[in-house]
C-alpha cells in the first residue's frame, strides 16, 4: 500500500552547480532558537570577543541543542528574530574581524562508549539539517534495553521543488555521509543503514552506490519521486513498509531517520571537533541569475546572500526553505539558522484569491497522513476543540500538499498550523 502523495514540479536549477562559499559577512545574527525544543540562553554579553566555534548559547533542558559562534568577532548587540516556527526569539549580533581564529574549545571528541557518543553529538549542536530542526542527540537517546532499532535511514529524498542542498551534499560529501552513517551504526549498534534517494537524482545514487559497495550493511535505495517523500513518517513507510502510529516516534517501529547532510556533519564533527556553525543553502527563484548552493556561516543575513546571488531585480517575495514548507519573510536582515536549507527569491508573483470550498475532495486524496484538510478547515472556523482533536489536527506536518492541490486556493496547511497552536493553547488552559 502506498501513502497518498502528489506530483510537484522539480525546478532544481542548481542541481548541477558546485557549491561555493561567500565572502566573510561584516556581521552575523545568531538566533538563540535554532531548533525544535527549548531555546538557549546567551552565554556571552555585548562587548565580548568571541572565536569561531566558541559556545555562545546553551540550555539546561534535554530537548535543546547548544549554539556556537560561526565567526570570530565582537558581540555588538542583542536583537529579536522570527524563527521558522513563527516565534520571536533573542539573537546575538556579532561583527566579524578579518582574522578568523578557531576557538581553543574546538577539539575532536573522545568517544569510548554509546553514552560518550550521544553526549558528543549534543555538544556539537547538531540538529536535523533537512528543515525540521529536531536535536540529533534526542533521536539517539532511546533506551537500547527497551527499544530495538534495526534500521538507520539516511534521508536523501529532498522532494521539495528548487532545493538541492542535500543533493549537492550527496555529490560533494558522499564519503562523509557514508562515514557518518557507519559511525552511527557502530556507536548505536544499528545493523542496517539505508540511504534513501529519489530516482530523480541518478548522479547521487551512482555516487553513493559506489561509495557503499564495500559495506554490505549499507544499502542505497531508490525512491519513487513523490511529495512529501522526505517526511519522516513517509520515508519510513517507503523504506520499510512500517507505519508510525499517531504520537509515536520512529523508534517505535525500529527506525532512526537522519537527514543526509546531518550525517555528513556528524562525520566532520567526530574527525575535527568543529561544531555546527555553517551549512549549505540553495539560492534560487525567478530573479536569481545563477541558482546555486552557498556554504555560509550560521547567522548570515539574507541581504548578504542576496548580494552574493547575482539577482536581476529586488525581490518582492522571499522564502526561507522550499515553496511548500518554507516561510515567507519581509526583512532582509533576517538571518539563516541551522534549519535553513534554501533562500528563494521571486518577483512578479501572482497573488491568489481564496474561494469557497467546492467539496472536490482533492485535499483529502493528497494527504499522506490520511487527514481531512477541508473538515479541519471547518472545525477551525468554528473553533471546535473536540472536533479538531477527533480529526487529528496534531498529525498535520504542514507539508502544504493539500493547499497545493486545492482548486479554491484555500490556505489549508497554514490554517492547520494555526489550528494546532489554537488547540495546544486550549488544552494548556484546561490543565
Ligand atoms: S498540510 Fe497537513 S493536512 Fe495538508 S496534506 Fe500535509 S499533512 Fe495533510
Ligand atoms: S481541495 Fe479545496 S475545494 Fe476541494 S475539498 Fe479540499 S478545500 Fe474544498
Amino acid at each position: 500500500m502506498r501513502l497518498n502523495s502528489i506530483k510537484v514540479p522539480h525546478l532544481k536549477a542548481s542541481a548541477d552547480v558546485r557549491s561555493s562559499s561567500i565572502k566573510l559577512p561584516e556581521k552575523v545574527v545568531i538566533a538563540m532558537s535554532q531548533h525544535g525544543g527549548v531555546p538557549c540562553k546567551p552565554l556571552v554579553s555585548v562587548g565580548d570577543d568571541v572565536k569561531t566555534g566558541q559556545l555562545i548559547g546553551d540550555s539546561d533542558a534535554g530537548f535543546s541543542a547548544p549554539i556556537h559562534s560561526s565567526v570570530t568577532g565582537r558581540v555588538t548587540g542583542m536583537t529579536k528574530v522570527l524563527n521558522v516556527f513563527g516565534v520571536v526569539h533573542e539573537a546575538l549580533v556579532i561583527e566579524t574581524v578579518p582574522n578568523q581564529i578557531l576557538s581553543e574549545e574546538v577539539r575532536p571528541p573522545v568517544i569510548n562508549s554509546r553514552e560518550d557518543f550521544i553526549a558528543a553529538i549534543k555538544r556539537s549542536g547538531s540538529v536535523g539539517l533537512g528543515g525540521a530542526g529536531f536535536p540529533t542527540h534526542i533521536k539517539f537517546s532511546y533506551d537500547p534495553a527497551e527499544t530495538e532499532i534495526d534500521t538507520l535511514i539516511i534521508n536523501g529524498a529532498e522532494c521539495e521543488p528548487y532545493i538541492t542542498s542535500d543533493h549537492r551534499a550527496m555529490l560533494e560529501e558522499g564519503e562523509k555521509i557514508v562515514d557518518g552513517a557507519r559511525k552511527i551504526q557502530e556507536y548505536l549498534g544499528i545493523k542496517r543503514a539505508v540511504i534513501a534517494v529519489e530516482a530523480n537524482k541518478p548522479d547521487a545514487i551512482r555516487n553513493l552506490t559506489g561509495l557503499t559497495a564495500e559495506y554490505p550493511d549499507i544499502d542505497v535505495m531508490t525512491l519513487r519521486p513523490a511529495y512529501p517523500q522526505g517526511a519522516e513518517k513517509v520515508i519510513i513507510h517507503s523504506v520499510t513498509g512500517r507505519v508510525v502510529r499517531k504520537g509515536d516516534l520512529p523508534s517505535s517501529v525500529g527506525c532512526v531517520v537522519l537527514n543526509c547532510s546531518t550525517a555528513a556533519f556528524i562525520s566532520d564533527y567526530l574527525n575535527t571537533g568543529v561544531p555546527l556553525i555553517k551549512r549549505r543553502v540553495t539560492i534560487d527563484g525567478n530573479i536569481v541569475n545563477k541558482p546555486r548552493n552557498l556554504i555560509v556561516p550560521i547567522g548570515t543575513r539574507a541581504c548578504d546572500m542576496i548580494k552574493a546571488a547575482d539577482v536581476r531585480v529586488a525581490p518582492d517575495r522571499a522564502i526561507f526553505g522550499g515553496p511548500m514548507m518554507g516561510i515567507s519573510f519581509y526583512d532582509e536582515e533576517m538571518p539563516i539558522t541551522k534549519t535553513t536549507n534554501a533562500l528563494l527569491l521571486f518577483s512578479d508573483t501572482k497573488k491568489s484569491h481564496h474561494n469557497a470550498c467546492i467539496r472536490c475532495g482533492r485535499c483529502i486524496r493528497a494527504c499522506s497522513m490520511g487527514l481531512m484538510p477541508t473538515e479541519l478547515d471547518r472545525a477551525f472556523d468554528k473553533k471546535d476543540v473536540e472536533l479538531l482533536k477527533k480529526l487529528n489536527v496534531d498529525m498535520c506536518m504542514n507539508c502544504g500538499a493539500c493547499s497545493y492541490v486545492c482548486p479554491a486556493k484555500r490556505n489549508l496547511s497554514e490554517r492547520n498550523q494555526l489550528a494546532k497552536m489554537f488547540l495546544r493553547d486550549q488544552l494548556q488552559q484546561k490543565k
